[in-house]
């Protein structure tokens, strides 16, 4: 394999397959499974994988991409080589993006949906994906209107159903346009886009929808041919876990992995009893886990019985899918705590604050991987120890620097961390 570009290995860029990104704890490589699907069996093997390639740890992002961690510049071009080779990846050529579309792990399973989503998106991405100029991050939602809302999803477009064969199309600054039927919507998609990629030479520093210009953003709607109309309602928060219904006798298994993070054995495990119990299917979430359609109800049940016995997320209410961690030490050479252990004791020690939705981000150092935003409280590895910075981000000022014990402590009723996080006063956090 050829070496790769320079600017391939920076942080901040968006990784994928061929063009891996550099972190502390080795190279990140980031797959795109072709429809965002994979058989329990290519999920087996993708573990395998990243047990020989990288340092066995498998994550799943926010925007439902799997990524292998720990991979180093010599296992990189043999990694490549099988997922290619394989059928496990869809790496499309080019800098642009390698997925544009990000749908609910339900999408063209739920009876819920007002439209098959799945099919919309597919043809969103044969209309749009290859659109020159494209920033790498272009992100569209397509949601089908069903329980597994997509509302807290952050995306350039947002194509949500409204009714049976009708959707709304939603731009930035809350701008909705439509209604339109689903076949007309690949067209407007690729109008739309095709007019914020011209226009970005114009705005040298735009790389997202949502910065561009007013004059831009009318610009680019204007030539779409939608009218303007009102948003769609908000809809309830999606169940992130647990053992939705997709007809009779027909179940999906939605499993989460604790901070996004599983180790490949545990993986491993997960596909080979789904393979057993006769899974076909499975699918990435944009909260961090796994989706399992088709399932009887006996199937359902082992499946959730198994990942309860490894550790992992199957109940709505569990604290941990309201965290954000890194690995930390001892995974990560710089880890200067142990970010992903440290937080599930946290999750437990928080669980009130987090189900009133408190936000909280453990990063093993001031790097941020897990999060780059800011949260209510974020904790900073520092020497084992640490910082503490209410309503930031890891390169914030401070409020003070303690070890684990003291900050489960301080989040008790009555104490200092549990009275800031929920007073409200400007100063801090509001949960
Ligand atoms: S933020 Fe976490 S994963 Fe990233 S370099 Fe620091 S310790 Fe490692």
């Amino acid at each position: 394999m050829s070496a790769l570009p320079k600017e391939a290995l920076r942080r901040g860029w968006c990784p994928s397959t061929l063009r891996p990104m550099e972190t502390g704890d080795g190279w990140l490589v980031r797959l795109h499974p072709p429809g965002n699907a994979l058989s329990p069996r290519q999920l087996g093997r993708i573990a395998e994988l990243a047990q020989e390639h990288g340092n066995g740890l498998v994550e799943i992002s926010a925007r439902g991409n799997l990524q292998l961690r720990g991979v180093t510049a010599e296992t990189h071009p043999a990694l490549v080589e099988a997922l290619l080779s394989e059928g496990l990846v869809d790496e499309a050529e080019g800098d642009g993006p390698q997925r544009l579309t990000l749908t609910s792990p339900l999408a063209g399973h739920d009876p819920s949906d007002l439209i098959d989503a799945a099919a919309l998106a597919a043809a969103i991405e044969a209309s749009s994906r290859s659109i020159p100029g494209l920033p790498a991050k272009t992100c569209i939602v397509v949601d089908g209107g069903g329980t597994l809302s997509l509302d807290h999803v952050a995306a350039d477009l947002r194509v949500v159903a409204i009714g049976s064969g009708k959707v709304a199309i939603g731009t930035p600054r809350g701008r909705w346009l439509g209604p339109a039927a689903p076949a007309a919507v690949p067209d407007i998609v690729a109008s739309l886009l095709h007019g914020f990629a011209a226009g970005l030479p114009t705005f040298a520093a735009v790389r997202r929808m949502r910065d561009l210009p007013e004059a831009g953003l009318s610009g680019m709607i204007a030539k779409c041919g939608l009218a303007e109309t009102q948003p769609p309602a908000r809809r309830p928060a999606p169940k992130r876990a647990g053992v939705p219904s997709l007809g009779p006798s027909c179940f999906a298994v939605l499993i989460g992995l604790p901070f996004g993070r599983s180790d490949a054995a545990t993986l491993a495990q997960l596909g080979a009893a789904a393979e057993a119990r006769g899974s076909t299917t499975i699918r990435f979430s944009p909260w961090r886990g796994l989706a399992f359609v088709d399932l009887d109800w006996i199937q359902a049940q082992a499946l959730v019985g198994l990942a309860d016995e490894l550790g992992l997320i199957t109940q709505n209410t569990d604290p941990r899918l309201s965290v954000q961690a890194c690995a930390g030490a001892p995974a990560c050479l710089r880890g200067e705590t142990r970010a992903s252990r440290d937080a599930a004791t946290l999750a437990e020690a928080a669980a009130p604050l987090l189900a009133a939705g408190l936000k909280l981000h453990v990063s093993g150092c001031v790097k941020s991987c897990a999060n780059p935003g800011p949260a209510d409280l974020t904790l900073v590895g520092h020497e084992g120890h640490y910082d503490a910075v209410f309503s930031g981000t890891t390169r914030d000022k401070p409020a003070g620097r303690l070890d684990l014990s003291q900050i489960v402590q301080r989040l008790q009723p009555g104490q200092d961390f549990h009275t800031r996080l929920t007073s409200g006063r400007a100063s801090g956090p509001k949960v």
